[in-house]
C-alpha cells in the first residue's frame, strides 16, 4: 500500500550521507574545530522591527477583539497588499494574483498540482534537488538539460510544458541576466509553456543586468509563475513565510481554479509570520536587511578570493550567496568532500547532490560568518604551502 513514488526521492539519502560522514569524523576527532561552508541556512538573526511586529502579533492573539483563528487561505489582505504595493503593483498585478504560503520549498513543487500529470518538465543539471524529488513524489516525470559555459540553461529545440528556472541560482550561485530571461520568455510564449521562476535569493541581486523580478521582461505575465520567500532575505528560515504570483493571463480562470485548490489543501500561513512579513517592508527594516545581505555578499567575496588564491576556479557568489568550485585535479565531488573534511576540517557540499553534471564541483555557501571563512582560507593556503 505504500506510495511507490515516494521511493523515487533520493536527496535525503545524499544529504544524510554528508551528515553521517561529518558526524563520524567529529566523533573520531572531538578536539578538531570543524567549520561548515556547506550550510544553506542563514546565520544572522531576525532584525528588530520584525521582532517587534511579532510581539505585537502575539498580543493580538491574546485579546478577544484582535484574536485570529483560521486566516485567509491565500494570506491576509494586509500582507498581500504590502507585497503588491512594494513588489508587484509596478507590473500591473492585482491582489487576486498573489498568494502567501509557508515556504518556497513546498510551493515550488505543490504548484505542479496546477498542471496536467502528463505535462513535460524541464530541469537544469545541476538543479536545486527539491524540484527533482518533489516532482518524483507527485509522480511527475522530469527531463534535464545541461548548463552552458556561463552556467545558464539554454533554450532547447524541443517543447517542454513546464520549465524550472532558479535565479539567483542554487547551487551554482549566478543569476540569469535580463537577456537570458528574454530568451526563455520568448520560448515559453512560442511553445505555450509555463516557467516556474524561483526567485528566493532576489535580495542578493546587485547587478544592473539582473532583473529584480522576471515580470520586468515583456510578456512574462503570459507565461511565468514567480516564487519568492522571506527565508533568505529576512532570516525567516525558521519562521516560515513565502509568496508567489500566478498571473491571470496564463490561462483563463487559472486563479479561480488555484484558489479552489488552495482552499482545499492549505489553511494559510501563521498570523504571526504574516505580521512579521508585513514588517519586512518598513523602510527601517529594509535598511537593516540590506546591511545583512551586504554582509553575506562580502563573505562571498572573501571566500571567492580565498579559493582562487588556493588555485580553484570559482563561479557565482556575485548576486547570490553560493559559489560553485571546480576540482583542480579531476577529483569527483565526494573525493573533494573527503579532502576538505579530513585534511582541512571544512564541510562542503558535493556537487553530485545537485545532478550528475555537478560531479567535479563542490558548493560552498556565504551564509555563515566571515571569521569562519577567513579561518577556512588560512587552512587552505597553509595546506597548499606545505604541499
Ligand atoms: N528555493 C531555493 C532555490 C532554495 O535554495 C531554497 C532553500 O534553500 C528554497 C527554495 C526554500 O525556501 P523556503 O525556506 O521558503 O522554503
Amino acid at each position: 500500500m505504500l506510495n511507490k513514488d515516494l521511493l523515487q526521492m533520493d536527496t535525503d539519502n545524499v544529504y544524510a550521507e554528508v551528515t553521517e560522514k561529518v558526524n563520524v569524523f567529529r566523533r573520531k576527532n572531538p578536539e578538531v574545530k570543524v567549520i561548515s561552508l556547506g550550510i544553506g541556512d542563514v546565520s544572522l538573526p531576525i532584525v528588530g522591527p520584525i521582532i517587534e511586529a511579532m510581539h505585537k502579533a502575539v498580543d493580538d492573539l491574546s485579546d478577544m477583539d484582535t484574536f485570529k483563528g483560521y486566516g485567509g487561505y491565500y494570506g491576509y489582505d494586509f500582507l498581500r497588499e504590502a507585497i503588491l504595493k512594494n513588489e508587484y503593483q509596478k507590473y500591473g498585478f492585482s491582489i487576486d494574483e498573489i498568494y502567501v504560503s509557508d515556504g518556497t520549498k513546498t510551493d515550488s513543487t505543490s504548484i505542479l498540482e496546477l498542471f496536467d500529470k502528463d505535462s513535460t518538465i524541464l530541469l537544469a543539471n545541476p538543479t536545486y534537488p527539491i524540484y527533482r524529488d518533489g516532482a518524483a513524489a507527485l509522480n511527475r516525470k522530469v527531463e534535464y538539460t545541461n548548463l552552458d559555459e556561463n552556467f545558464v540553461m539554454q533554450v532547447p529545440n524541443k517543447k517542454y510544458d513546464i520549465i524550472y528556472i532558479c535565479s539567483p541560482n542554487n547551487p551554482v550561485g549566478n543569476a540569469y541576466t535580463k537577456k537570458d530571461l528574454e530568451k526563455w520568455v520568448n520560448y515559453a510564449i512560442r511553445n505555450g509553456s509555463v516557467i516556474i521562476f524561483d526567485n528566493v535569493y532576489q535580495g542578493f541581486v546587485r547587478s544592473r543586468e539582473v532583473a529584480d523580478s522576471i515580470y520586468e521582461i515583456e510578456k512574462a505575465k503570459n507565461c511565468v509563475i514567480e516564487l519568492r520567500s522571506f527565508s533568505k532575505v529576512a532570516s525567516f528560515t525558521g519562521l516560515r513565510c513565502s509568496y508567489y504570483v500566478i498571473p491571470n493571463q496564463i490561462y483563463q480562470d487559472i486563479n479561480v481554479v488555484w484558489k479552489r485548490r488552495t482552499m482545499n489543501r492549505f489553511n494559510g500561513a501563521s498570523y504571526i509570520a504574516q505580521r512579521a512579513a508585513e514588517a519586512v517592508y518598513l523602510p527601517k527594516t529594509q535598511k537593516l536587511l540590506k546591511k545583512n545581505i551586504d554582509y553575506y555578499l562580502e563573505n562571498a567575496r572573501i571566500l571567492k578570493e580565498g579559493f582562487k588564491k588556493a588555485g580553484y576556479e570559482v563561479f557565482g557568489g556575485k548576486d547570490a550567496p553560493f559559489m560553485w568550485v571546480k576540482s583542480k585535479d579531476q577529483k569527483t565531488s565526494w573525493q573533494m568532500f573527503d579532502y576538505f573534511l579530513k585534511e582541512l576540517n571544512i564541510v562542503v557540499i558535493p556537487g553530485i547532490i545537485f545532478g550528475t553534471e555537478g560531479d567535479n564541483y563542490i558548493r560552498i555557501s556565504a551564509l555563515g560568518q566571515i571569521e569562519n571563512s577567513i579561518e577556512c582560507i588560512e587552512r587552505m593556503l597553509k595546506d597548499e604551502k606545505e604541499g
